[in-house]
C-alpha cells in the first residue's frame, strides 16, 4: 500500500516525515501540483475534501495500486476574535497570502485589541481515505499568542504562539519539542493505529 500525503505545505510535510517512520510521498510527486477548493465548514470537512480529491485522482491514474491518502487541515483560533482565523488560517491575509503575511496580520489583530497576549489554540484534523473507507481524527494544542514574532523555527503562526506550560514561542523551541505537544502530533498518534490497521488488511 502506498502512503500519500495530500499537502503541498513544506512545513507540514517536514513534520509528517519527522513524526511518521513510514515512507510518505507528497501527492505532487505522483500527480503534479494543482489547487483543491477547500469549501467545507470545518477542519474535518476540509481534510476529507483534500483526501478524497487526491484519492480519486490517484485511482483514476492507476487503479492497480492500493493507495492510502492522508490529509491534514489545520489552523489557529483566537477566542478573542470569535475563533478567527480558524479554517481560514492559510488565507487570513488574502487568497495568495504567505505564511509571513498571515502571521503579521494576526499580530496586528492582537495589537488592535490592545493586548500583549491572549489565549489561542491550534486544531488539526487528519483524514485518512483508502478503499476500506474514510476516517477523521483531531488533535489540539492550547497556549497564548503574543503581539510579536519571536524565533525562526516551525512555520506559519509559530513565532507568535507560546504553548501552555512554556515561556518560549514555537519559533524558538526545537522542532522535536513541538512534535511531542502539537495538534498534528496528537492527531497523528490517533491516525497511526488506523493507518496500520488499514495497511495490514
Ligand atoms: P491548511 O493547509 O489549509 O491546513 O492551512 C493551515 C494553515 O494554518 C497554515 O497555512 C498555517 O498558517 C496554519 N497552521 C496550521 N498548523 C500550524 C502549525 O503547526 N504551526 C503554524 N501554523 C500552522
Amino acid at each position: 500500500m502506498k502512503l500519500v500525503l495530500a499537502t503541498g505545505n513544506k512545513g507540514k510535510l517536514r513534520e509528517f516525515k519527522q513524526m511518521c517512520q513510514d515512507e510518505v510521498v507528497p501527492f505532487s510527486d505522483l500527480l503534479g501540483k494543482f489547487d483543491i477548493i477547500e469549501d467545507g465548514d470545518t477542519f474535518a470537512d476540509n481534510a476529507l475534501i483534500k483526501a478524497r480529491t487526491i484519492y480519486e485522482k490517484l485511482v483514476a491514474k492507476n487503479s492497480s495500486i492500493d493507495y492510502l491518502v492522508i490529509a491534514d487541515d489545520s489552523g489557529i483560533s483566537l477566542p478573542v476574535l470569535g475563533g478567527a482565523p480558524g479554517i481560514y488560517s492559510a488565507r487570513y491575509a488574502g487568497e495568495d497570502a504567505t505564511d509571513k503575511d498571515n502571521l503579521y496580520k494576526l499580530i496586528e489583530a492582537v495589537k488592535e485589541k490592545g493586548l500583549k497576549s491572549t489565549p489561542a489554540y491550534y486544531t488539526a484534523a487528519i483524514a485518512i481515505v483508502s478503499k476500506y473507507g474514510e476516517y477523521v481524527v483531531h488533535g489540539w494544542m492550547h497556549g497564548d499568542v503574543i503581539d510579536e514574532a519571536r524565533g525562526e523555527k516551525g512555520f506559519g503562526y509559530d513565532p507568535m504562539f507560546i504553548p501552555a506550560g512554556f515561556d518560549k514561542t514555537l519559533g524558538e523551541l526545537d522542532n522535536d519539542v513541538k512534535s511531542g505537544i502539537s495538534h498534528r502530533g496528537k492527531a497523528l498518534a490517533l491516525a497511526k493505529p488506523i493507518i496500520n490497521m488499514l495497511r495490514n488488511k
